[in-house]
């Protein structure tokens, strides 16, 4: 027996995986997220949040192929990405591959020294970056990610502490698309973390257990700590503190976001929209490999696909 706690329900197997393929669909519908014509990338990491989502999505029906990112993290990217390339072998679904250290000339521990910033932030900005512009070289419609409730009660309770106001506004679990930007979407957003562990586990699918080891000292897993124990006490308060945010209080800085976007241009580098004249990505790369902006190494997702 599966206890969801939120829920207040006990499932056994066969009802639990109907359970989370449920959640994904009501919110993949009552977010309008994509539709069966759409073509969907989702972001593979190795993890259970994308592989649950990877699965959920194939069996669900739409057409979704994956993508992983190797971030040059040691052992743990070569393990990650192990997991990622066994899930597609087993469901025969393609893979693409973009490793930043062969392709961009840095790994993200060296990366972020270099820039001077935390790793989870160099990363972060590598992600953002190279999951849309994979996304519109292969011409997919959205780009579906792997965060679930935890992950988006956590983000939202550090945007809350600190008022950033331009980050709530854009807190969504749909961003649509725009020139230059597949649309974005976190279809888990009714699952928790405990949830897609399961959905895994009942599920057969092998992933990795190991946190990144950049991850020691985030301040995104203290805030998710603080939430879990008022958890406890109070089961359904991240879902109540998340969709009620979306309910009520999300439209009053979606303009803030929108006027952001409308300042767009073109990065002088790689053509993706951003605030400036170059894109935080292109900095980046240029201050990990020493050479001057827009004469670094890399570019493109010239991405393997497998199997
Ligand atoms: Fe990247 Fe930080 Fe996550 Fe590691 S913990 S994968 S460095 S964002």
């Amino acid at each position: 027996m599966i206890e969801v706690r939120r829920h207040n329900a006990g499932f056994c197997q066969p009802c639990f995986l109907k359970h989370c393929r449920d959640q994904v669909s009501r919110a993949i519908e009552e977010f309008e997220m994509f539709g069966p014509d759409d073509r969907v990338l989702v972001a593979v990491s190795g993890g259970k949040d994308s592989l649950a989502l990877w699965d959920i999505l194939l069996d669900l029906g739409y057409q979704v192929d994956g993508l992983y990112l190797g971030l040059g993290i040691g052992e743990y990217s070569g393990s990650s990405g192990t997991y990622a390339r066994q899930y597609a072998a087993r469901r025969c679904a393609p893979l693409i591959e973009v490793d930043i250290p062969s392709e961009f000339g840095f790994d993200i521990p060296t990366g972020a020294r270099a820039a001077k910033r935390v790793p989870c932030s160099a990363c972060g900005l590598s992600k953002r970056h190279l999951f849309n512009q994979s996304a519109v070289d292969g011409g997919y419609d959205v780009v579906a990610t792997g965060h679930n409730l935890d992950d988006e009660a956590a983000v939202l309770f550090g945007n809350v502490l600190r008022w950033e106001t331009a980050y709530l506004g854009r807190q969504a679990p749909v961003l649509p698309a725009a020139p230059g930007f597949a649309r974005k979407v976190k279809p888990l957003v009714r699952m928790g973390e405990r949830e897609t562990a399961a959905y895994c586990v009942l599920s057969g699918i092998d992933y990795i257990v190991e946190e990144c080891p950049m991850a020691v000292g985030n301040k995104h897993l203290g805030y998710k700590d603080a939430l879990n124990q008022i958890e406890v006490q109070s089961p359904g308060t991240k879902a109540a503190f998340y969709f009620s945010f979306l309910d009520r209080v999300s439209p009053l800085f979606t303009g803030i976001a929108e006027e952001e976007r409308q300042g767009l241009q073109p990065c002088a580098g790689c053509g993706s929209p951003t605030t400036g004249e170059w894109c935080a990505f292109c900095k980046l790369v240029a201050k990990a490999s020493g050479a001057p902006l827009g004469g670094a190494a890399g570019g493109t997702t010239g991405a393997g696909v497998a199997p």
